[in-house]
């Protein structure tokens, strides 16, 4: 089979079989398929589209091109969580260790930063030590006796989404259905734990920008759960705004571990929650508020923030980040604060021009295998529907020059609606789906 007959039959917009898609993509795990090849493919994909049975046998093939994990002799419930990406998006950093100390075990596989999207991967890496390239056995024991483990796919596990990932966001393929519900899904089926919640993004810093594109999403990451037999709880959430205030790496650890330690309140928060509860009424069958309030009372006692020390302290970490995130992780030499030069509501925030900032400044990749800069990063506390005066501080960002760091705060400020009128703020979560 010639690889190029694939790429020209799905550029024609013919359908392809599980045998020619299974070639392709083992192929290009294995490197006998070219990344120029495998950036046509991508292209071809993403303008005519790939029906349900044609995202299966990518799914397929992308689990088959590594190891998969059986976490069956884990003794606790295992739950896996996953967010198709958006902007100042801690939840997992946040909803890991939490589940843990809720007697969960979490087997979680993440990406890097993706486009203008952060990856859960980058940001722990910016804790000195903090390594993410377990291997199958170390991730497993891990889940078993800390409760979490957060890895990147590596050559063992689903190799070709690790490749296939870096190609899109170098190669402006990422926002497809079927692309990004194959990378989501390969990454969930090829570990098998007992549950699959997952954050469907939709808005202005997601890659589905409506809600209505966000549904056929989770609807497709369902279809692939079904076809597999796996319980899956996907939720349809709001990324109209970023979630937190933090955009950069560090800052997002820090912010982090400030819901951990009960710190901070706001819609990471929340959000966090709700998948706390979807996690434990979907393992163990509580009642929604029974677990919510379990959850709640976790990161109260500091048994979350617990957890998570235990996480860092396994994977080469420093500790100490609990304590003192701003002495243990790196900072930038200049930070500067955002002032706004207008008064009245904030009715909109362009999210992901919000997250494009933040890769300007080094806090994610503009192109495959660059460095990241783990301490640049923006922090935009302005919120849709706030008030806001003019003059007021809304934010700061960090960077490695005055230059950067003004350039940032204007692109900031180029992002905020402001109206007249008061506006209510988007609700967080606009429904779930189960398979
Ligand atoms: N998250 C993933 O794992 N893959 C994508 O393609 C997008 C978000």
């Amino acid at each position: 089979m010639d690889p190029r007959d694939t790429v020209a039959r799905k550029r024609d917009g013919g359908a392809l079989s599980e045998e020619e898609i299974r070639a392709f993509i083992l192929g290009f795990a294995d490197g006998r398929v070219s990344d120029e090849l495998a950036a046509s493919f991508l292209m071809a994909c993403y303008i005519r589209g790939l029906d349900g049975d044609e995202t299966a046998a990518l799914t397929r093939a992308m689990v088959d091109s590594g190891r998969t994990i059986d976490l069956s002799d884990i003794s606790r419930p295992t739950v896996d969580k996953h967010s198709t990406g958006g902007v100042a998006d801690g939840v997992t950093l946040v909803f890991g260790p939490l589940a843990a100390s809720l007697g969960l075990g979490v087997a979680k596989l993440s990406g890097r930063g993706l486009g203008h999207t952060g990856g859960t991967v980058d940001k722990l890496e910016s804790i000195p030590g903090f390594r993410t390239d377990l291997s199958p056995e170390e991730f497993e024991r891990q889940v078993d006796e800390v409760g979490c483990a957060i890895a990147s796919q590596t050559a063992d596990l689903v190799p070709a989404d690790e490749r296939l990932y870096a190609l899109r966001d170098a190669t402006a393929t990422v926002a497809s259905i079927p692309l990004i519900a194959a990378s989501v899904m390969s990454k969930k089926l090829a570990v098998r734990s007992d549950l699959v919640l997952l954050d469907v993004k939709a808005g202005s810093g997601a890659f589905m920008k409506t809600v209505e594109e966000a549904q056929r999403l989770a609807d497709a990451c369902r279809d692939l759960g079904r076809t597999w037999e796996r319980k899956i709880r996907a939720a349809v959430t709001d990324m109209s705004q970023p979630l937190g205030d933090a955009i950069g790496n560090a800052l997002e650890v820090a912010e982090a571990v400030e819901v951990l330690r009960g710190e901070r309140t706001g819609r990471l928060r929340d959000l966090t929650l709700d998948f706390a509860a979807a996690a434990l009424a979907g393992t163990g069958g509580e009642g929604p508020d029974d677990a919510r309030a379990r959850a709640e009372r976790a990161i109260a006692t500091g048994e979350a923030a617990e957890a998570f020390r235990r996480v860092v302290e396994r994977q080469g970490g420093d500790p100490r980040v609990v304590d003192d995130p701003e002495g243990v992780l790196p900072t930038a030499p200049v930070v500067r604060p955002i002032h706004t030069d207008r008064a009245g509501w904030v009715t909109a925030i362009d999210a992901q021009g919000v997250g494009r900032a933040a890769v300007e400044l080094g806090a994610g990749r503009k192109q495959k295998g660059d460095p990241v800069d783990p301490a640049a990063g923006v922090l935009l506390h302005a919120k849709i529907g706030d008030r806001l005066e003019s003059g007021a501080k809304i934010g700061e960002v960090h960077a490695r020059s005055e230059e950067a760091a003004a350039a940032a705060a204007l692109a900031v400020l180029g992002t905020l609606e402001i109206g007249e009128q008061a506006v209510e703020p988007p609700p967080l979560v606009y429904g779930w789906r189960e398979s």
